[in-house]
């Protein structure tokens, strides 16, 4: 039996001060004033990054990454230590004054990216060939990557000046005006989040019922937000003909480096699975006793999982599936409880949620949690720990190519966490706790996928449309917002008039279009790769750990290809989805098993 102390993690905190070698407060300031000394001498390169030769500019981005390493240490040492408690106001004052002066002196390092970015393909074509300069290739080269995009210099500097009153003041309009959404429930108004919450209620009535008031609630200012929307779609068109995107979309996979070919695979592939959330919907329309799923039904729970765990048996049982794949990777993640790099605990001033913080290449990475000895628990820590072995394994990396980009980041984390997951549901054979499990997962899958990419496709429609046709009725809006939800959900939940209008308060759609997909493709990547290893079995690990070690190194692409994998086929997409489809029969099974159909 598991004592309180280590039901709750109690002794479970992160040393933060060697980040600043146990100087405390006054190493903070020591640190910054070594930056200070040290952006004085790179000041030299200043104004003659067009004439410096290959080594020259080896010399100038190692002292850069220098630069950058000490910033992170004292800025990754007064944020952590602000996250755990941030009611301390001495925490937050001395946060505030290393983020102050730490954009000082990033200021004076601007010149570098500025004057590189300024210097034509044919001068830099054979510096990023050559091998002096191979350990930063990437960040180099992608750091130029906007550039045939970009505008002459008074065309930018206007853009940038009207962009305030224009696309950024827009969303901030939509943002004010969701915020003060009122929901009219039965018991008082609340706020539009704590409406939504009511949908996941296991009574049906309270779920209808709070639909019923959300949609109510979003009727009211409709035609502004369309109007905005519209506004926003017309602003995007324009960028993208001015900067000569080929399609509404590029503009985010260039942010994203993710290719248009990759990301029209993943498309493909999860569009073509719809079978997956209709089936689960189904399954779960049998276990809740109703003919059907109405929108309004799919957040309701299904099955309660009361099993506790205690921190050192959800350790041994973390480090236990990481041994299955890889002594190596086992060895470096029991570090993170030997040497004091996790703070598990919930306290009171602690942030809620769980991270992992990479800080920089030559410390460690360190994970916050908020322990409380659920099941979800062991599975968040599972993920986190995969982000910090990403962020450990690549600690070879200079520092500005260690982490990935979005699109990659979660590549680790969730592939720890799948094999956590397989862990868990070897050894619960209970069937309502395997339902429990199952059904967790599963949501989380299609909230992650399937929904991101239904979300995607209305963006997708309304972003063509608005370029094709013109300015969308909220009519129209509705219609593609029904009809791409439609072909996620199939006949398997019905779409009610109400539901037509709740497209209308979401903020990804005005503030970053075309973000949704990243959650999709980050999570899909993953159990794809984790496919592979599947049926690769252990001659699998070494390149899956090489894909580790080099970090953010390069693109998407070219390291997907350090595992044999193409991100640009849709069959590599269908692998993670075969993840999906072989829990959903696991589900199946299990709920036959608890005789509740
Ligand atoms: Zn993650």
């Amino acid at each position: 039996m598991s004592t309180d102390a280590d039901l709750r993690a109690l002794d479970v905190a992160w040393d933060l001060d060697p980040l600043i070698d146990g100087r405390g407060e006054a190493g903070v300031d020591a640190m910054l004033d070594d930056v200070a000394a040290r952006v004085e001498a790179v000041g030299r390169f200043r104004g003659r990054v067009g004439e410096l030769d290959a080594a020259e500019l080896a010399e100038c981005v190692r002292e850069l990454a220098v630069l950058s390493e000490i910033l992170g240490r004292v800025g990754s040492y007064a944020g952590l230590r602000y996250t755990v408690d941030v009611t301390d106001a001495a925490r937050g004052a001395l946060m505030a004054r290393v983020e102050e002066r730490s954009a000082r002196l990033a200021n004076d390092l601007l010149f570098f990216d500025l004057e590189w970015a300024a210097l034509t393909d044919e001068h830099v074509a054979p510096l990023l060939v050559d091998e002096r300069l191979a350990f930063c290739r990437h960040h180099l080269a992608s750091s130029r990557r906007y550039r045939p995009h970009l505008l002459t210099e008074p065309e930018e500097r206007i853009l940038i000046e009207k962009g305030v009153t224009g696309a950024s003041a827009w969303a901030r309009l939509f943002s004010d005006l969701t915020s003060t959404i009122v929901v009219d429930l039965p018991t008082g108004p609340v706020s539009l989040e704590e409406g939504l919450a009511q949908l996941a209620s296991p009574d049906r009535d309270v779920r209808r019922t709070a639909a019923e008031a959300v949609t109510a609630g979003l009727a009211p200012g409709l035609r502004t937000r369309a109007f905005v929307f519209n506004t926003l779609l017309a602003d995007k068109a324009t960028d993208d003909r001015l900067r000569s995107f080929p399609s509404w979309i590029s503009s985010r996979n260039l942010d994203n480096e993710a290719s248009d070919a990759s990301v029209q695979a993943l498309v493909d592939a999860v569009t073509a699975r719809s079978d997956i959330p209709q089936r689960w919907y189904r399954l779960k329309a049998q276990l809740l006793g109703l003919p059907r799923l109405a929108d309004y039904d799919r957040m309701a729970s299904v099955a309660a999982d009361e099993d506790e765990f205690g921190w050192a048996e959800a350790r041994d049982l973390v480090l236990d599936a990481y041994a299955s794949f890889s002594g190596e990777l086992a060895d470096d993640a029991r570090r993170f409880f030997d040497e004091a790099w996790i703070d598990a605990p919930v306290r009171p001033g602690k942030r809620p949620g769980a991270f992992c913080a990479y800080t920089v290449p030559s410390h460690h990475p360190y994970l916050l949690l908020n322990w409380t000895s659920r099941r979800r628990d062991v599975l968040t820590l599972a993920h986190e720990l995969g982000h910090g072995l990403h962020a450990y394994l690549a600690r070879d990396q200079i520092v500005f190519q260690q982490s990935t980009p979005l699109t990659l980041a979660e590549t680790a984390s969730v592939f720890g966490e799948t094999v956590t997951f397989g862990r868990l549901l070897e050894r619960t054979t209970d069937p309502d706790a395997r339902l429990a499990l199952l059904a967790e997962s599963l949501e989380g899958q299609i909230a992650t996928v399937f929904r991101q990419i239904a979300m995607n496709r209305f963006e997708d429609a309304v972003h063509t449309e608005r370029r094709e046709v013109g300015e969308l009725s909220v009519e129209r809006f509705g219609d593609l917002w029904a009809a791409t939800q439609g072909d996620m959900l199939g006949d398997a939940v019905e779409i009610t008039e109400g539901y037509r209008t709740w497209w209308s308060y979401i903020p990804h759609f005005m503030a970053t279009p075309g973000y949704v997909y990243a959650y999709a493709y980050g999570q899909l990547l993953a159990l794809s790769v984790y496919k592979r290893y599947e049926e690769e079995g252990d001659a699998f690990v070494p390149a899956y750990l090489e894909l580790l070690r080099r970090g953010g190194s390069d693109t998407p692409e070219a390291l997907g290809a350090v595992v044999g994998v193409d991100l640009g086929d849709p069959g590599f997409w269908t692998g993670g989805l075969a993840i999906v489809d072989a829990q959903l029969a696991a589900a199946e099974q299990a709920a036959r098993d608890t005789g509740r159909l």
